[in-house]
């Protein structure tokens, strides 16, 4: 048996530590908050519940991956951590140059031809890429999977160039599907052309939202740690990481193995390492507005509205640049009372993709206020959507960058398209110092709460391979 101490107390982390307390290790868990899920955080507004950061789950398969590795301990733990996760009937409604989609295309769209022509080609890649999601790469067991998306994409390595290759594609479902790579932080020139397929893979197997909110699996990996044994330690925030010991402002702790679930460069400040050198591609950041709504949106208002840039190029362009763009991608997530969350009131959140630019804003921000505009007009409102909010909050990048990527980078440093994916880096396993793993976002760009729960399953076997308890 080691002693692990994993630091931060996000999705990865938690993961990982169960994992590892169900294999036999002696486990602490240290968060520097004083509530745990880092990015996927809950809060209250006028009394009414409200989930930050993430809102959608996909891939469930790698939930269901989760609770059937905790299974096989000494003890059976995944009761504790069951999830009443519910399918949304739509991924999102677009709307993208006056034109406006639900994916799936539904029959009777004048795109609906292509989307299903599109879909034939790519949903059935749902096996492999959730495979993928749990498949050491390095192990024989991923080439199958590997070996037919190559199949697909051919030569075409990114998902820019795959997607253009598709000249039957009508131009609008093609920038519709390429948006998805934001979901990443970065644009489809920087991602693999495997994200094409993410849209059409996302509508066959759902969008999923669990009852009560995405938060439900923080408390659920809260809950599966404990059964194991972690001892989960909040308000702990670690100071100094080197080999045998972890350093908080508290005490010190000794480790024979430490798992970070940090992003990389507040690890490396932690570990010493000298800051990376700038000017260097970020992903992007989000500007959220959460509000309590005094009347729920219009019934034709869905729960989930995707409102895309005039000029999805010159954003690209501004977020790589670090520049706030003239305007953007935005998300509308709209909870009517009693939908989703044990609400008795509607709430919604505008999540803007913004640069990271470690800057702070506020609903009266003027980059806010035309694309709140832009967006309730898009939505077919008659007043603007902060006008109807009782009581809200924006988390900007000043905030993601307090406690992950300075700048607030939400999957680090954008890196080329053929080092994420499989053959990220930074890697589980640091090369300099071989008793530090690492899980979360920043290991897996852009895969969000599937890759990062696969990334922790993944790297935690690699690690109990070397280190059985
Ligand atoms: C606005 C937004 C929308 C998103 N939407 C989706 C979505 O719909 N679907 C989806 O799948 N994904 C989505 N994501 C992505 C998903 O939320 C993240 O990928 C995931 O939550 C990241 O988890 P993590 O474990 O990597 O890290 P984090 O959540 O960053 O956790 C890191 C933890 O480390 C702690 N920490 C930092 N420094 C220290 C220290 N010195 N000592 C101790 N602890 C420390 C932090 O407090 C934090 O709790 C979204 C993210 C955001 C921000």
């Amino acid at each position: 048996m080691s002693r692990v101490v994993v630091v931060g107390g996000g999705l990865g982390g938690l993961a990982a530590s169960a994992l590892l307390a169900q294999a036999g290790h002696a486990v602490t868990l240290l968060e520097a908050a004083t509530t745990l899920g880092g990015k996927s955080r809950r809060i209250e507004l006028d009394g009414q519940r409200i989930d930050t950061g993430p809102s959608l789950v996909t891939f469930p398969a790698v939930w269901d991956e989760l609770l059937h590795r905790l299974d096989a301990g000494p003890a059976r733990i995944t009761d504790v951590g069951a999830l009443d996760l519910q399918r949304l009937p739509e991924i999102g409604r677009y709307h993208y140059a006056g034109e406006t989609v639900s994916l799936p295309v539904p029959a009777g769209h004048p795109w609906h031809a292509a989307w299903q022509r599109f879909s034939e080609i790519h949903a059935p890649l749902a096996d492999d890429v959730t495979a993928l999601l749990l498949t050491d790469p390095r192990s024989r067991g991923a080439l199958p999977a590997v070996r037919r998306l190559l199949g697909v994409y051919g030569s075409r390595l990114t998902t820019r160039a795959y997607l253009d290759s598709l000249t039957w594609l009508p131009d609008g479902l093609r920038e519709v599907i390429a948006i998805h790579t934001l979901n990443a932080g970065v644009s489809p020139a920087r991602t693999p052309a495997l994200y094409a397929s993410m849209p059409a893979i996302m509508a066959a197997t759902g969008a999923w939202v669990p009852r009560g909110g995405v938060h439900e699996i923080v408390t659920a990996l809260r809950r599966l740690a404990e059964a194991a044994g972690v001892e989960v330690l909040t308000g702990q925030a670690v100071t100094r990481i080197r080999r045998g010991r972890v350093r908080t402002a508290q005490r010190e702790h000794a480790a024979d193995l430490v798992v970070s679930g940090l992003d990389e460069d507040r690890l490396g400040a932690l570990l010493g390492r000298p800051a990376p050198r700038r000017p260097r591609t970020l992903s992007c950041s989000a500007i959220a507005v959460h509000g309590v709504l005094s009347a729920p949106l219009p019934e034709h208002v869905p729960a989930h509205s995707v409102v895309l840039p005039r000029h999805p190029a010159a954003l690209h362009r501004s977020l790589a640049a670090g520049d706030e763009p003239a305007d953007t991608m935005a998300f509308v997530n709209h909870y009517r009372a009693g939908e989703v969350y044990p609400n008795t009131r509607s709430t919604v959140g505008v999540l803007l993709t913004g640069p990271a630019n470690d800057e702070r804003y506020t609903v009266d921000h003027p980059f806010v206020q035309r694309e709140i505009v832009r967006i309730s007009e898009t939505l077919g409102l008659d007043a603007s959507l902060t006008e109807g909010m009782t009581e809200s909050v924006v988390l900007d990048p000043h905030h993601y960058g307090s406690f992950g990527e300075p700048h607030g980078a939400l999957y680090g440093a954008a890196r080329p398209a053929w080092q994420s994916g499989p053959f990220h880096q930074p890697a589980y396993r640091d090369l300099r110092a071989p008793w530090l793993w690492r899980v979360g976002a920043s290991v897996h760009p852009g895969g969000g709460i599937p890759a990062v729960l696969g990334g922790a399953m993944i790297a935690t076997a690699r690690l109990l391979a070397r280190h059985p308890a």
